[in-house]
C-alpha cells in the first residue's frame, strides 16, 4: 500500500521535489516537512537584491502561497523531524507524532558553521541563513555602522557589497591571503579583492581572529576591531544528523548514488544535504548551490516513482556584488588544475576565466559577460583537451574549440 511521500525540509529542493512529484503524475500523499515557519523561499536573494531593499518578499517564495492545497501538498511547516525510522517508514515529528511514508526525501539543507572561538557562539553573533537574518541585516546596514564581516566566502562578500551599499562602514576579515582563495584560486580570487577595495572595503587578509564580543573582533596582534555589527560568514555544514541517527551512510553530507537514492533503498538525498556520486566525476561531489537545490528533485522525484533518472548536470553558480555579476560553471578544486586561462578585459572587469588540467577545461567563468554558459559546459563536459592560445583569444567562438 502507498502511504504517501515525505519530504523533509522546506527549502528550494523540497518545494521543488513535491513540484517534480506532481509533474510526473504521482497522485499520492504528498507531505512537506519543514522547521521554519516561512512557506519553502529561494535564499539568493537574501544577500542580494532582498538584503538590498531592492526585491520584495513575494518574489523569494518558490511558489505561490495557494499552488500547495492546488496541488495536493500538505505543507507541515514550523515543525521539525525528530527522527527517521527507514525500516518502519515513519518519521518522528516534534511533538511525537508518526508519519508513515512509502518514500523519504531527505532535503535538509545546511547550517551555518560558527567560529571555535570565545564568543564564537555569542547571540550578538549574526549569520546570513535565513529570512529573518536578512531582513535584521538589512535594518543594521545604515549609513555609518560598523560593519564587520569574518569570512571573505560569496555570503561574506555578498554581505560586504550590500552594506557598502547602503553606506555602512565594512572590515572584512579573512584568515587566508585573498578572499575566495580556496574556491577560484589566487588568480581569480584577486579580482575580488581589488573589487572589494575598489568600494571602500577595508579588506584585512591573513588575519587570525582570537575573539568575538559584543563590542568588536579581536585579532591574534592583540588589536580590536570595534563592530555594530558582527557577522559570520565562514561556511555551512550539511544538516545531517535525521540521517546519521537513522543510520544511513553519511560522509561530508548524506551519501546517494547518481540516482539520489541514499543506503537505503526508499531513502533519497537531494540538495545542499547530498553528497551525491557524479558520473561526470565518477566521485560522489556535495554542492551547496542554488541550481543543484533546483535540478537535483526532478532526478529524486523521477527515481521515487522507479523511474531512470541520474543526475549528471555539470555544477552551475553565482554571485551579484555591486555591478559585477558573474556566473560559474564546471568544478575546480584547489590542487585540481594545472593552468588558468583568461579571456577578456580582466582589470575592467569584463572576462572570461578557465581552469584547465592537462588542457581540458575543468570550469569556466564568465564576469559581465552573457549568454556563453551553454558553451562553457559544452567544454567542461566534453573533456576535450582545447589549445589554450584560442581559448584566451575572444575572436575565437567558444563552440569552434
Ligand atoms: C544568503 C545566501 C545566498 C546564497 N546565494 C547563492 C547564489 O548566489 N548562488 C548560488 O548558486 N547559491 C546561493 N546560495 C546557496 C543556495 O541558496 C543553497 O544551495 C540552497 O538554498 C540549498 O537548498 P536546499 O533546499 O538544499 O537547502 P536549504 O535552503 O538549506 O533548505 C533546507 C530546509 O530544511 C530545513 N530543515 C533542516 N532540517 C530539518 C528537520 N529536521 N526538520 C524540518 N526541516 C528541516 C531547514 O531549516 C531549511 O529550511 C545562497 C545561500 C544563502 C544562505
Amino acid at each position: 500500500m502507498d502511504t504517501g511521500i515525505v519530504i523533509v525540509g522546506a527549502g528550494l529542493a523540497g518545494a521543488k521535489a513535491a513540484e517534480a512529484l506532481r509533474a510526473e503524475g504521482y497522485g499520492g500523499p504528498v507531505t512537506l516537512v519543514g522547521d521554519e515557519a516561512e512557506r519553502p523561499y529561494e535564499r539568493p536573494p537574501l544577500s542580494k537584491g532582498y538584503l538590498l531593499g531592492k526585491e520584495e518578499k513575494e518574489k523569494v517564495y518558490v511558489h505561490p502561497a495557494d499552488w500547495y492545497g492546488q496541488h495536493g501538498v500538505t505543507l507541515r511547516l514550523g515543525t521539525a523531524a525528530t527522527a527517521v525510522d527507514p525500516a518502519g517508514h515513519a518519521v518522528t515529528l516534534e511533538g511525537g507524532e508518526r508519519l508513515p511514508f512509502s518514500k523519504l526525501l531527505l532535503a535538509t539543507g545546511s547550517a551555518p558553521r560558527t567560529l571555535p572561538v570565545p564568543g564564537g557562539d555569542g547571540e550578538f553573533v549574526r549569520t546570513l541563513r535565513r529570512l529573518g537574518d536578512s531582513e535584521q541585516l538589512r535594518a543594521a546596514f545604515r549609513p555609518g555602522a560598523r560593519v564587520v564581516i569574518v569570512g571573505a566566502g560569496w555570503i561574506g562578500l555578498e554581505a560586504a557589497a550590500a552594506a557598502r551599499t547602503a553606506g555602512a562602514e565594512v572590515t572584512v576579515l579573512e584568515a587566508a591571503e585573498l578572499p575566495l582563495l580556496r574556491v577560484l584560486g589566487p588568480e581569480v580570487a584577486r579580482v575580488f579583492a581589488d573589487l572589494h577595495r575598489a568600494h571602500g572595503v577595508d579588506l584585512r587578509l591573513g588575519v587570525r581572529v582570537e575573539e568575538l564580543r559584543a563590542d568588536g573582533v579581536r585579532l591574534g596582534d592583540g588589536s580590536t576591531v570595534p563592530a555594530d555589527v558582527l557577522l559570520v560568514g565562514v561556511g555551512v555544514s550539511p544538516n545531517t544528523a535525521l540521517a546519521e541517527n537513522a543510520g544511513l551512510t553519511v560522509d561530508d553530507g548524506v551519501r546517494t548514488d547518481q540516482h539520489l537514492a541514499t543506503s537505503h533503498p526508499d531513502v533519497f538525498a537531494a540538495g545542499d544535504a547530498a553528497n551525491a556520486f557524479h558520473p561526470l566525476f565518477g566521485r560522489p561531489i556535495r554542492v551547496e548551490h542554488w541550481a543543484n537545490a533546483l535540478n537535483q528533485p526532478a532526478v529524486a522525484a523521477a527515481s521515487m516513482l522507479g523511474k531512470a533518472a541520474v543526475y549528471d548536470r555539470v555544477p552551475y553558480f553565482f554571485t551579484d556584488q555591486y555591478d559585477l555579476g558573474m556566473e560559474y560553471t564546471g568544478y575546480a578544486e584547489p590542487g585540481g588544475y594545472d593552468r588558468v586561462v583568461f579571456r577578456g578585459d580582466v582589470a575592467g572587469r569584463e572576462f572570461l576565466a578557465f581552469w584547465l588540467s592537462g588542457g581540458k577545461v575543468l570550469a569556466g567563468m564568465n564576469v559581465n559577460v552573457w549568454d556563453v554558459t551553454d558553451p562553457i559546459r559544452e567544454l567542461v563536459r566534453s573533456g576535450r583537451a582545447v589549445d589554450p592560445e584560442r581559448l584566451a583569444d575572444p575572436a575565437v567562438p567558444l563552440g569552434e574549440l
